[in-house]
């Protein structure tokens, strides 16, 4: 026997035994433990295997506990649906700043690119346009938007903290923050890879344009163009302006007016559920009809509330975490259910079809953003399904009490009281 063989014979020895142990834990598997193979705290019978005794950073772990100690019920992996643009660098100028979590920081984010901008009072993000749509909620202060469609038509709307804008691809388009706070706001590109660091630039256009060609192409002398910028200025701050009516009346073009808004007051809208949990308010191109490649819902769920199990089976879902604390868990095939925590500014991912529900684990209302790349909001709830399938078939596949089936909520709550 040479010395490689009795080698092999007692590494073989020792899997042995690591199988018979394997083996005992898998028979406790247990209603709320059910996993095979074991996974999960309960199943740890050394308490050595809960410690975590390397390097730590506690600031990042305390926000992330279900990471540290998943729930027993979570199994096997998943891509990280978690991001935040609170770990996301800034781009500061003068007039106002950006950053952003697209899907090069973002694996899993392939239809959606999210960029959180501020812009002080007055301060202006360039006229530029882009091949994405861009599609915006409003969180902060107020901004003036300006648009020309692709019949010449323009549009100059003032919105505030709760609204939403919505620029098809290629539209040109710019915003400014107004006084007294500024705005604040998060943009969803209906394409993963956008970069708002990376977009069509007026400025820039000009400056790598011959002066000949800008005089005969606006049909003024080479000189008029003499002081333009030679640099793009991408935010720079600007003087807050005037009132709301000039600026339309400014605009104004012999081809009229764009026929749709391409602003939508979303907090102000009657709620489409309102549930003792919380409400959801939902803008898709039913009601906001320019928004043909963005569905958007604004979900509010009370203390203990549960945003209920469900999945879109139309598109991905984007999530901005606008208040509050949450603990979503997304189930997959495999099985595989995986859980994380939120919090204002955080942004959350769900694959087209995948099942999750959002818990409110904090003391105040939570309120999120759910964001698909689709033309309409869609959307599957499990408690439906349950209540709508023949009872005997639902009794005969989860051992349950058919009494108890008949107690199902009997149309889709979206939002389930504590
Ligand atoms: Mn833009
Ligand atoms: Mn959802």
């Amino acid at each position: 026997m040479t010395k490689l063989s009795r080698r092999g014979i007692l590494a073989a020895g020792a899997a042995g035994s690591v199988a018979t142990i394997a083996a005992s834990a898998q028979a406790a598997a247990t209603f709320g433990n059910p996993d095979m193979p074991p996974q999960g705290a309960p199943n740890a019978a050394n308490p050595q295997s809960l410690t975590d005794p390397g390097p730590q950073n506690p600031e990042l772990a305390k926000n992330l506990p279900s990471f540290l100690n998943p729930p027993p019920t979570d199994v096997g992996d998943m891509p990280m649906f978690w991001n935040s643009f609170n770990i996301a660098a800034k781009r500061i100028q003068n007039g106002g700043w950006a950053r952003q979590v697209t899907q090069s920081d973002f694996q899993i984010s392939t239809t959606i690119s999210g960029v959180n901008m501020r812009l002080a009072p007055g301060g202006i993000r360039e006229m530029h346009w882009h091949q994405q749509a861009e599609w915006a909620v409003m969180t902060v202060g107020a901004c003036r938007v300006t648009v020309l469609d692709e019949k010449g038509r323009a549009a100059v709307q003032d919105v505030k903290a709760g609204d939403l804008w919505y620029f098809p691809a290629g539209l040109p388009h710019s915003l400014q923050g107004l006084g007294p706070d500024g705005a604040e706001f998060v943009l969803a590109f209906d394409n993963g890879m956008s970069s708002e660091y990376n977009t069509l630039l007026v400025t820039d256009w000009l400056a790598h344009t011959p002066p000949e060609v800008l005089a005969k192409n606006f049909g003024v002398p080479v000189d008029a163009f003499k002081n333009i910028p030679l640099q793009d200025r991408w935010i720079f701050q600007g003087e807050v302006p005037g009132p709301l009516a000039a600026d339309q009346a400014a605009v104004k073009a012999g081809s009229g007016e764009p026929p749709f808004p391409f602003t939508f007051a979303l907090s102000d809208m009657k709620p489409n559920q309102i549930s003792a949990g919380g409400q959801v308010q939902i803008a898709d191109s039913t009601n906001f009809k320019v928004s043909t490649t963005v569905a958007a819902a604004l979900v509010t769920v009370k203390p203990g509330g549960l945003r209920a199990l469900h999945w879109h089976p139309n598109a991905d879902e984007w999530q901005y975490y606008i208040k509050g604390e949450a603990r979503m868990t997304v189930f997959n095939t495999g099985p595989a259910a995986q859980t994380a925590d939120f919090r204002a500014g955080d942004v959350g991912y769900v694959r087209k079809s995948l099942g999750h529900y959002v818990e409110n684990t904090g003391q105040t209302d939570l309120v999120f953003m759910e964001v698909f790349k689709a033309d309409r909001y869609e959307e599957v709830s499990l408690a439906d399904w349950l209540s709508h399938t023949p009872p005997a078939m639902v009794a005969a596949t989860l051992n349950l009490d058919p009494a108890v089936i008949a107690q199902f909520p009997k149309t889709a709550v979206a939002v389930m009281p504590a």
